[in-house]
């Protein structure tokens, strides 16, 4: 990998402890992590990770999984201790959740992080953060960069909850970084998609291909005219695992995403088009999936410079190759469940 900034000492192997390690990104970095000679314990309370997940890891002598709560202080605490480096994934998933449970959302995004930063700072560990591009709420300034103002939706809502817990999560994080010099990095996450992703939780590539797959109609919702940037999981991934490795990453807020714009609409007819599925996008109203008064985001890109100028880092995985595999990983698990 390229790695422009300067590196910390990951000559030598490391212990990680990835919270969140079954889940969808959490199994794609648990994987990167121990190709590249670390070891890693994956802590998991399996509510929307799963075991098929880390299926091909359960045999590598270099993995644990410890099933078990993030709000827990007696797990965190010991294994935190344990490892040289945090990856803290684990949160609430997906905006469906997060309308339909939103205290289950806040406490286990707030309380989670907060274990893990006082853990890592009692035995001196470094933490990187997962938030999410939620954050930018309603900004209109295309593309969203780190230090942007933000404008987030009414706290009657439930939509801006999660932006809100992310948003307390990464003052607490910078804050503990600057208190009581705990080494952390903050990343935000853009649209991540890829293999092993579940539509379950209302993500909606997953969806569209397999709706595409069963030849049902796509939904979109609202006009489809609001745009997203994916980035396939593959790459973003690289992205976290670089930021763990460079020192001068520590203490700041990054960006990790794709950079192709497209309308929801125009990546239901890619779909489509490229599974030869006679599938056929309708359009769905918002009030319809997520009840009323739901606020969606109009526009979501981000904007890169700044890890790429640290880390050299760019996404290589196109939009094409990132649906090709995911409708590959969704035919095994209907094969499997067959
Ligand atoms: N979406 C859609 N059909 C679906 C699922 C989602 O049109 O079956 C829309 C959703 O309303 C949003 C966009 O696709 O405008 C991205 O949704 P997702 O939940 O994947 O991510 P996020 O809203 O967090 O960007």
């Amino acid at each position: 990998m390229t790695t422009k900034g300067r590196k910390d000492t990951f000559e030598e192997p490391r212990n990680f402890l990835i919270t969140g390690g079954a889940g969808f990104i959490g199994s794609h970095l648990c994987e990167l992590l121990l190709s590249r000679g670390h070891s890693v314990v994956a802590l998991d309370d399996l509510s929307t990770g799963s075991t098929a997940n880390i299926k091909a890891l359960s045999n590598h002598q270099e993995f644990r999984l410890v099933e078990g709560s993030i709000v827990e202080e007696s797990i965190v605490t010991p294994l935190v201790e344990e490892v040289d480096v945090v990856v803290h994934l684990a949160a609430a998933v997906g905006v469906r959740l997060i309308v339909e449970q939103p205290v289950q959302t806040l406490e286990s995004n707030v309380l989670g992080t907060f274990q893990v930063l006082k853990a890592a700072r009692i035995h001196g560990k470094k933490v990187l953060l997962a938030s999410s591009s939620e954050v930018y709420g309603e900004g209109t300034r295309v593309p969203f960069s780190e230090d942007d103002r933000v404008v987030l939706g009414p706290t009657s809502r439930n939509r801006w909850a999660y932006a809100a817990s992310k948003m307390l999560d990464e003052f607490l994080a910078l804050a503990y970084c600057r208190e009581f010099g705990t080494p952390v990095v903050v990343f935000r996450l853009f649209n991540t998609v890829g293999p092993r992703q579940t539509g379950e939780y209302g993500m909606v590539l997953p969806r569209f291909v397999a709706q595409a797959l069963r030849s049902e109609d796509l939904t979109v919702h609202g006009d489809g005219t609001q745009t997203r940037s994916f980035c396939d999981v593959r790459d973003a991934v690289r992205a976290i695992s670089g930021l763990a490795e460079t020192a001068e990453a520590v203490g700041r807020v990054f960006n990790i995403g794709g950079t192709e714009e497209i309308t929801i609409l125009e990546l239901a007819q890619r779909v489509t088009r490229q599974l030869a599925s006679s599938s056929k996008p309708v359009l769905v109203p918002y009030s319809q999936v997520y009840g009323p008064d739901f606020d969606d985001m109009l526009r979501r890109q981000p904007d890169l410079s700044r890890i790429r100028a640290t880390l050299g880092w760019e996404a290589r995985i196109s939009l094409e190759e990132t649906i090709d595999a995911l409708s590959e990983s969704i035919r095994q698990s209907q094969q499997g469940r067959s």
